[in-house]
C-alpha cells in the first residue's frame, strides 16, 4: 500500500527504533508511548483492520503474538505482565489502517479500558 505509514515502516522508506524483526513480522517503539515499554507488532503484509484478517492470515497473527512474548521477555516483562491490544475502526481509536499490536507494560494499567 503506498499510502500506508506502517508499509513505509516496512519497506524502510520511514526510519523506526525497531526492537525486533523475523521474516514476516517487526516491532518498533511507539512515537507516543503510553507505558514505559510500548512498541507495536506489525506484520509486513498489509492488512487494513482486525476486520480483514483471514483464515490465511491465522499464522501471521500468531507470530505477531509471539513476536510481542519475545519482547516482552526480553525486555523483562514477561512475569511482571504486560497488556496486548489491538484496536479496529473508529469506536476502538484505530488511527493507523495497518494492523498492530500495541505491547504496553511496566506500570499498572487500569481495566477497564477507556
Ligand atoms: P492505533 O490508534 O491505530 O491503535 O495506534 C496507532 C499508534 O501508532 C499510536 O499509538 C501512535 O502513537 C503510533 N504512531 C503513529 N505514527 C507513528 C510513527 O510515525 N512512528 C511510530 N513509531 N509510531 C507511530
Ligand atoms: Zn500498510
Amino acid at each position: 500500500m503506498d499510502d500506508c505509514l506502517f508499509c513505509k515502516i516496512a519497506s524502510g522508506e520511514i526510519t523506526t527504533d525497531l526492537v525486533y524483526e523475523t521474516e514476516s513480522v517487526l516491532v518498533f517503539r511507539d512515537i507516543n508511548p503510553q507505558a514505559p515499554l510500548h512498541v507495536l507488532v506489525i506484520p509486513r503484509k498489509h492488512i487494513s483492520t482486525a476486520n480483514d484478517v483471514t483464515a490465511a492470515d491465522a499464522g501471521l497473527v500468531g507470530e505477531m503474538v509471539l513476536a510481542a512474548q519475545q519482547v516482552a521477555a526480553a525486555e523483562g516483562y514477561a512475569e511482571s505482565g504486560y497488556r496486548l491490544v489491538m484496536n479496529c475502526n473508529a469506536d476502538a481509536g484505530q488511527t493507523v489502517f495497518h494492523i498492530h499490536l500495541h505491547l504496553l507494560a511496566g506500570r499498572s494499567l487500569t481495566w477497564p479500558p477507556g
